[in-house]
């Protein structure tokens, strides 16, 4: 036998009796290094969580006292005094800071799918204003509806403190193409390529269409296609996912 024919034997009995043993040993206790990526999946998944330990979130948790989620309606209303600290400006109206920081990153976002024309209408009122947006409405009424004015205006515009605009954390849109009409907020939004995006995009922003059609009842305002509420991204995928209202959402 010649020497290298000796090397190559004990090379050979080196590789099969230690090296190989121990790659298979290796491979063996950590399967995550030497199997394909869908397994991995597999495992990470909530439903393959290990009995005693707590499966990953699925959902957020819904806390009625986190200030994204501040739920003002006919019944629940703010306070005269009541006025958000963190208030900026953007767009030619003021907002909550997480709201404006969102509101521009949606914009933007819409911008970059080929959105334009999109008008900021309204953002944050006061209390106080929202007594002459009322007022006004009534008076407008008056003349045609008569003793029912207030009435008929209750459903167009919130009476004061119970407009979620207080909260700084809603926004009206509407278009370029829409300003020049009497009434700018009006139900064609909806239809628009805008309108259509906003419904189906904003969510992934942090806001939620808050008056959708259908959900009348509940929330005792008439649907607005234009108005958008932020509650935060989470909170936003989740009420989206679920095809609920606010007030629907806080009873779950
Ligand atoms: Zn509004």
């Amino acid at each position: 036998m010649t020497l290298f024919q000796r090397r190559f034997i004990f090379l050979l009995i080196t590789f099969t009796g230690i090296i190989l043993p121990l790659a298979c040993y290796i491979l063996y206790q950590s399967p995550g290094q030497g199997v394909p990526a869908a397994s991995q999946a597999i495992e990470a998944s909530p439903e393959a969580a290990v009995p005693g330990q707590a499966p990953l979130l699925t959902k957020p948790v819904i806390d009625k006292n986190l200030p994204e989620l501040i739920l003002v309606n006919k019944s629940v209303r703010m306070g005269a005094g009541q006025e958000p600290a963190d208030l900026r400006a953007i767009h030619g109206v003021y907002l909550r800071q997480p709201a404006a920081v969102a509101l521009q990153a949606m914009l933007d976002g819409a911008e970059r799918e080929g959105i334009q024309g999109l008008v900021v209408y309204s953002g944050y009122r006061s209390y106080q204003t929202q007594v002459a947006v009322h007022a006004n409405k009534i008076a407008s009424l008056r003349s045609e509806y008569k003793e029912k004015a207030e009435a008929m205006a209750e459903k167009l515009v919130a009476p004061p403190g119970a407009s979620e605009h207080q909260t700084g954390l809603a926004v009206d849109f509407t278009l370029k193409s829409f300003l020049d009409r009497d009434y700018v907020l009006n139900y064609d939004f909806a239809n628009t390529a805008q309108g259509l995006w906003l419904r189906k995009n904003s969510w992934k922003y942090g806001f939620i269409l808050r008056y959708d059609d259908g959900k009348e009842a509940i929330t005792n305002i008439d649907y607005e296609p234009w108005h958008f509420r932020y509650v935060g991204l989470e909170y936003a995928k989740h009420i989206y996912e679920l095809g609920v209202c606010l007030e629907e959402y806080l009873n779950l």
